[in-house]
């Protein structure tokens, strides 16, 4: 068998950032929208503050005017515009968020005030004016969510005082996942001798959701090569992604990769220079998109991590930037081998980041207590306690 092409890390998310995406939109309801990608320039129709307002519960007055007392010619309510025009000598009691009526520039608070038979002295200073002016936040025109943000409850609220009930979003991709092993049982079943669990479709669905894209369960097939490409064939059409786990290595019930080619699909690479998760098979076919994943379970969380969720997100017209944080390793780290580089799991917190006791790639236990993945490129065997690295948080 001719031994696949190996690509650096660089490289692979070379190939997989240069394959055109389409983002495909979706006009939704505002909270359907919640953790989505808007998918155009949202701009305020109209000023913000929508009017001139009193920004306190106190008397709208004419800062000019020094009288002693002032006359309360009416009381505005939140919601009712004004009846009268502030003259000197007069004012209007005005409750926080009501119009500030005509000729006021002023709002006194109500506690530096005291009022007696409709008339309203001012007692205490109040150094502040208390009105927030009509577009003093936003004038109307004015860029103010881009595409490409994420919907979150700040942005979900701005949007609905801009009066918008439906938002145009990314629609998600839908990405189905198909794990492959003869050997796996679904949690809450029994155990039989020889078999484990199947973890690799439940840390992808979450990851996938995570994002804000749609995972579909495409269920499981044993170690066959027919059942495989039948399995691959037949899932294509429901989703736009493809993930496959397991079965892309070099045992001798590994079909997945030859699978995909049978099913039409062309691959891009095969290996990567990375540790773990070297078999990762990336192809795609017009406008779907197939990975294969090495089964092991810290080897699939990763290579979601690395490869795949900056793919997911630039459908979805986001452009990711992974948050790298400088951090002090407080243990020395080594390796046997320095071809590849790693992505190990480490505990980041106050600008240090902790080795865990890590034993490789099946050891999902320490990535469930990892919080970050320390990078060492290829290359490097040893880094010294002390040593400044870089930390991909999670
Ligand atoms: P493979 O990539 O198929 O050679 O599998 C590598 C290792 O990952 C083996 O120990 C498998 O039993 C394990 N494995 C494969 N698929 C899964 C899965 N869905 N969940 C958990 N472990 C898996
Ligand atoms: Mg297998």
């Amino acid at each position: 068998m001719a031994e696949k092409p190996l690509i650096s890390v660089e490289e692979a998310e070379k190939v997989i950032a240069s394959l055109p995406l389409k983002v495909n939109t979706e006009t939704v309801p505002l909270l359907a929208a919640q953790n989505r990608f808007l998918s155009r320039d949202i701009a305020a129709a109209f000023p913000m503050p929508e009017f001139d307002k009193s920004a306190m519960d106190g008397y709208a007055y004419i800062s000019e005017d020094r009288s002693p007392a002032y006359q309360v010619s009416e009381t505005i309510a939140a919601g009712t515009p004004p009846r009268f025009a502030v003259s000197p000598g007069h004012c209007a009691k005005i409750m926080t968020g009501a119009m500030l009526p005509a000729g006021a520039d002023r709002v006194v608070r109500r506690e530096c005030t005291s009022e007696k038979n409709g008339f309203m002295k001012i007692t205490a200073e109040d150094k502040n004016r208390n009105i927030r002016w009509q577009g003093e936040d936003l004038q109307a025109g004015q860029l103010v969510l881009a595409r490409g943000i994420r919907l979150q409850a700040a942005q979900i609220a701005l949007l609905a005082s801009l009066g918008l009930a439906e938002v145009p979003t990314a629609r998600p991709p839908r990405v189905g996942i198909i794990t492959t092993g003869s050997e796996l049982a679904e949690p809450g079943t029994p155990l039989d001798p020889g078999r484990i669990y199947n973890s690799n479709y439940y840390s992808l669905a979450a990851q996938v959701n995570a994002l804000g894209g749609e995972a579909l369960a495409m269920g499981r097939v044993a170690d066959n090569a027919a059942a495989t490409v039948d399995a691959i064939a037949s899932c294509l059409d429901r989703c736009d992604a493809l993930i496959l786990s397991g079965g892309v290595s070099a045992g001798d019930f590994d079909y997945v990769p030859a699978a995909i080619e049978q099913a039409g699909i062309t691959l891009h690479f095969e290996k990567i220079a990375v540790q773990p998760g070297m078999p990762t098979v990336f192809g795609s076919q017009e406008e779907k998109i197939v990975f294969g994943l090495p089964g092991n379970p810290v080897s699939t969380f990763v290579i979601f991590e690395i490869f795949i969720k900056p793919l997911l997100l630039r459908w979805m017209g986001h452009f990711y930037q992974p948050l790298v944080l400088p951090a002090e390793l407080t243990e020395t780290y080594n390796r046997s081998h320095g071809g590849r580089t790693a992505f190990i799991p480490v505990r980041y917190q106050d600008g240090q980041a902790a080795m865990l006791s890590y034993h490789g790639s099946a050891h999902l236990h320490a990535l469930s207590l990892a919080n970050a993945l320390l990078r060492v490129p290829a290359g490097q065997l040893s880094i010294p306690a002390g040593s400044t690295v870089d930390v991909r948080y999670l």
